[in-house]
This record gives structure tokens, sequence and C-alpha cells, in this order.
């Protein structure tokens, strides 16, 4: 199996540290406001990177962290009068929501940055017991880069050529020794969160709360390390910087990074508008549509959402489901039995696709190319499974086409319809439950019914509902 390596800028091929077993660990969101479609790239991709290594049995250590104190969690705190906490605690569930309609599996750890405070005032000891970091007047603690030989490694970049492009970049203030030295603890500013130190009562840096949560729960030497390419410099690199200086180990051998995802072929940003949350997606189409689209690229490549690919995805996939519907329905009324002759060099035949389908994913995770695969072993179903098949024969295709699907988490089994007096019997029962001020109750069944594509929107003349 090939990885592109960001390290080497090469595919290598991929060997784990403990045969058998792979640690990965990928740079989670911000938990400030609902995730948006860029923050879903990655939780995708990795995934299906994650599903295929499991395929192939290897068992997997999947961590992904929430970074649950950032500037700009509090400043959201600030502008609605509540604290942090509760600001992201509310955004982490509603992440995991995005996350189950996407059909993204439960990190085996999702670790939160202000759960593991202890680990970082003891890599911060550990930095600077080895003169890697030093305390600033105001009890700002830098960490002092250019004391680590391989900086820039990761990003290809070489600080004395980045200084020279930069000449704006200069030594802020009389505080850090050196431009490029980062910030591994900083001062509390008054009503920020804040937790006590040796330095200062403050909060951790960005960059260092993913070191000590890759190692609380991978340990020093980690298989795989992951995120959208914008991480690569400088988070990703500060983070080998602070673990290799730290533990003395190679910290990742592998670094993943995903390519962007443009909307309209436009850069997506606030300022432009052309931003779309996970959950304005739901609105219109199955989070599968979504997950679909995304593995139709290559995952290094820049990704364009528009309106006109996510209905060529919506096909697609329906495709997909139908053809699963039809093996389902050709079972019901097939001849119990095993596979003829013929029927067995059928299901040979079909194995190529299977080939297909691997051989892509073990090219650095080919997903277009796997999808291709997928679609040659429905168009080989839907001309060769008919109701004179055995039961055998027609289970064995079904099979085969639900494990693809299933590597690349996309469910062939078509969702259940819900019928329009179940709607509105749940819409009876949640206005009851508001009136009894039982809100837990009340958003379960908003919740309930959103992941059945069943939208409500609350007006004057009383509750609404569309179909998504
Ligand atoms: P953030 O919450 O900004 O730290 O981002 C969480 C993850 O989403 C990181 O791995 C980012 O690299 C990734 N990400 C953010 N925006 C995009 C985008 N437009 N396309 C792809 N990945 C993105
Ligand atoms: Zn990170």
């Amino acid at each position: 199996m090939k990885i592109y390596n960001t390290l080497s800028r090469q595919k290598e091929e991929f060997v784990p540290i403990e045969e058998g077993k792979v640690r990965m660990y990928v740079c989670g969101p911000t938990v400030y406001n609902f995730i948006h479609i860029g923050n879903a790239r990655p939780m995708i991709v990795f995934d299906t990177v994650r599903r295929y290594l499991e395929y192939k049995g290897y068992e997997v250590n999947y961590v992904s962290n929430f970074t649950d104190v950032d500037d700009k969690i509090i400043n959201k705190a600030i502008e609605e009068g509540r604290s942090a906490a509760e600001v992201s605690r509310q955004y982490i569930e509603e992440c995991k929501k995005d996350m189950e309609g996407m059909n993204v599996k439960p990190a085996t750890a999702h670790p939160l940055a202000t759960e593991e405070i202890h680990g970082m005032l003891a890599m911060i000891e550990t930095l600077m017991d080895k003169g890697y970091a030093y305390r600033a007047q105001d009890g700002t603690v830098y960490y002092r880069t250019r004391k680590f030989p391989e900086y820039g490694k990761l990003s290809h970049k070489n600080l004395d050529d980045l200084q020279a492009g930069h000449r704006d970049i200069k030594v802020t203030g009389v505080q850090k020794e050196d431009a490029f030295d980062f910030v591994l603890w900083k001062p509390k500013k008054e009503g920020e969160p804040y937790w006590e130190s040796p330095w200062c009562d403050g909060r951790p840096g960005w960059h260092l709360e993913c070191s000590v949560m890759a190692k609380h729960y991978l340990g020093d030497e980690i298989d795989i390390h992951a995120g959208g390419e914008d991480l690569i410099f400088p988070h990703h690199e500060n983070e080998i910087a602070q673990s290799e200086a730290a533990n003395g180990k190679i910290f990742s051998r592998y670094w993943m990074h995903n390519g962007f995802l443009n909307i309209d072929n436009k850069k997506m940003s606030k300022s432009l508008g052309n931003f779309f949350t996970v959950r304005e997606i739901q609105e219109k189409y199955d989070l599968q549509v979504l997950r679909f689209f995304m593995l139709s690229a290559h995952y290094r490549s820049p990704l364009n959402f528009s309106a006109e690919l996510m209905e060529s995805a919506k096909a697609g996939l329906e495709r997909i489901v139908t053809a699963a519907g039809n093996l389902q329905h050709l079972l019901g009324a097939s001849q119990t039995g095993p596979m003829t002759e013929a029927e067995a060099a059928l299901y040979e035949e079909s194995g190529a696709f299977v080939a297909k389908f691997e051989a892509a994913m073990e090219d650095d995770f080919n997903t277009a190319d796997a999808v291709s695969a997928v679609f040659e072993l429905v168009k080989f179903a839907n001309s060769n499974a008919t109701a004179e098949n055995s039961r055998e024969f027609l289970e064995k295709l079904y099979e085969r086409l639900d494990t693809l699907c299933g590597i690349l988490g996309i469910l062939v089994e078509r969702k259940e319809e819900i019928l329009d007096a179940d709607i509105e019997a749940l819409i009876a029962e949640r206005q009851a439950a508001r009136k009894e001020k039982n809100f837990g109750r009340a958003d379960e069944i908003r919740d309930t019914l959103l992941a059945k594509g069943i939208i409500l929107e609350d007006t004057r003349e009383g509750v609404k509902w569309k179909r998504a």
C-alpha cells in the first residue's frame, strides 16, 4: 500500500511501526460553530483511509481531537454572554451529529484540549529542561524554534529563506528571542478560561495541544498524522518541533494532507458569502450524497463544490442504491441452493472489480478510481443478476457490492421512508413535550426527524415541515 508522505513529497510503501496495528491522529475542528463542508472533507477522507486499513486487517487506533479552547470560541462566548465551555460543548455535540449523518465512525478517542492540560504542562516542563522553551517576562512560554535543526522538514521551508523573503517578520516587542519562536503557553486575559502553571495563569498554545493529545493516546511514535493542507505550516511543523524535541523520537512516519474544498471555483470564505455548513447541506441532501461527492475526487486534489456536482453525486449514489435494491428484490424471488458452475464463473469474473478497487485504494487511496470500480460492479450486477439465479450467487454479489461501498462509508440500503402520518404524530408529541418544558425530548424528536430528512419550521401559524 502506497501513501503520499508530505515529509518526503513521495508515495511511500506503508510499513506500520507495529505489525498489524496503525496509530493515526487527525486534527479535528475548533468548535465554535457548526462545522462547514470544508471541515467535513478531512473527516470523510481520513475515515475512508481508516476503513480501508481495517478492511486490510489492521487494528486502527484512530484519534481525533476537538480544539475546545481558542480565541474564536472565547469571542463567540463573549458575544453570546455564556461560557466558552458551554459554546464548545454545544458544538461538539452538533459536530458529532453531522459526523453520524456523514457516516464517519466515532474515533477510538476524541480528546478535548481542556482535559489534557496536565500533559501540556508536563511537555512544556520537558522542553524547558532541554532548553527548547523559555519564559518571557509577561509569563508567555515560547518554543525556541532555531534550536530544532530540522525545523521546516515537513513544509520544506528554511527559516533563513523565510526571513529573507519576509523582511516584515521582525521580532515583535521585547518578549520573543526570535521572530519564529511560537507560543506554548500564554497568559490569561480578563474573562478568559485559564489554568494555573509555574509560568503564569493562562492557557496552552494550539500546536502544543495536538502534540500532547497524540502522545497521550498513541504514544511518542505514531504511524499517520493527518489534516487539511493548511495545517502543514505552521501547525504540523510546530507539532514536529515540539514532539521530537520533547520525546527524542520521530513523531509521525507518514503525514497525509487533504486538498481544499472550494465553492464554485472560489475559495470558500465567510466574507465572500459562499460558505455552507454541513447542516445547510443536510436540508437539501442526504449527507450520504455529500460523502459520495467528497470521494469522487482524489483526497489531495482541490475539490470544487457546486450544485451541479452534488446533483451528479446524488444520481451516482442512486444508481448504486438501486442496484443493491434490485439484488435484494431478486433475492426474495430466487431459487434456493448453491451457485451453478456458470454462476461461479460469473462471480469470479466480478472479482476483477474488487481487484481494481483495491489497486486504486492501494495507490494512495485513489477513491475516484475506487468509485469507478464500484460503478463497474453495479453495471455487471445489473446485466447479470436475474430472478433465475441461485440465492448464493445473488447473496454473494450483494455482499461484494456492500463490502466495497462499506469501505467508502457508503450505505447501500435505501433509508426507510417515513410516512406523513408518522411525521405528524412525532410533531404532536414534540409540541406536547415543549408544553411540559421537556426540551430534551423535543430536541430529540427534531433530530430524529432531521435524520430522516424532515425539516421542521416553527412559524406563527404552528409547526410546518418539509422533506429535504
Ligand atoms: P479548523 O477548525 O479550521 O481547525 O479546521 C479543521 C479541519 O478542517 C482541518 O484539518 C482543516 O485543514 C480542515 N479544513 C478547513 N477548511 C477546509 C477546506 N475549505 N477544505 C478542506 N479542508 C478544510
Ligand atoms: Zn493539530
